[in-house]
């Protein structure tokens, strides 16, 4: 299996007025081709802070992490700006990173059409429910050709009817494009219902208290993991090691 991302023994202190603040402390996993990994712990405990630092938005203070494929970061809220349509939103990536040619606009272009939202792309993100803006969003992410997705509570947003709806959706497209994803959240049942492999972190400073393989097939849809028996023993060894 290839390697797409390595983190090693990466520690991140942030320095203020008031002190330093060492959030994570000798943090090292990978991510390997074809799989998501959930990174699951307590509010405020360093998880964006990854996310960070593997995008380069962030500097680390020690250790080092190693990326062998292009990268797409999505975020919980879905960006989009209100006065652009949504054809307009999504070409944004494009013109940002300075990629925007006539065959990369036709690649999301096609993308538009696969994923259902040729239809929207007049409309406004206002005009659109919230689930279909998480899809704008993705796919706007997408058109940048990520190999690796990293994704914030990119479902917190959602009500809990839609969020479901918007999992699987967000797990068919990772299938469909051959994608990997290092996903955060706080909520157990996403990280089981979407994850091949679940890292249960610490308060800060952040350690992996945890990781927890999960048995189900890759392919396997968040809808039918959920009715799987194993599902609630998964979701009751998180819930202990989280709290305990
Ligand atoms: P999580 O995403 O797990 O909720 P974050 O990674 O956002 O946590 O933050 C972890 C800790 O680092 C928090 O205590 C937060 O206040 C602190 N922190 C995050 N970004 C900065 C920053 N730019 N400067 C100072 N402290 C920060
Ligand atoms: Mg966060």
């Amino acid at each position: 299996m290839k390697e797409l991302l390595s983190l090693n023994n990466v520690e991140k202190t942030f320095f203020s007025d008031e002190g330093e603040t060492k959030v994570i402390d000798n943090l090292s996993f990978k991510v390997f081709e074809n799989e998501v990994v959930s990174l699951i712990g307590p509010s405020g405990c360093g998880k964006s802070t990854i996310l960070n630092l593997i995008a380069k938005l962030e500097n680390l203070n020690k250790g080092n992490i190693i990326t062998n494929c292009e990268i797409g970061y999505m975020f919980q809220k879905d960006n989009l700006l209100p006065w652009l349509t949504v054809y307009k939103n999504i070409m944004l990536g494009l013109e940002i990173k300075k990629r925007k040619s006539k065959e990369s606009e036709d690649y999301t272009f096609s993308l538009l059409k696969k994923y259902g939202l040729s239809k929207f792309a007049s409309y406004y993100p206002e005009e659109l429910s919230g689930g279909m803006r998480q899809r704008v969003s993705l796919i706007r992410t997408l058109s940048l050709k990520p190999k690796l997705l990293l994704l914030d509570e990119p479902f917190s947003a959602l009500d809990s009817q839609t969020r479901l709806f918007v999992q699987e959706d967000v797990k068919s497209i990772i299938l469909e494009e051959k994608l990997s994803s290092l996903l955060v959240t706080h909520d157990i049942s996403e990280a089981i219902a979407l994850s091949e492999r679940v890292l249960i972190l610490s308060p800060r400073p952040l350690k992996i208290k945890k990781e927890l393989k999960l048995s189900y097939d890759n392919s396997l849809l968040p809808s039918l993991r959920r009715k799987d028996n194993s599902f609630s023993q998964y979701f009751n060894d998180v819930f202990n090691t989280l709290h305990y």
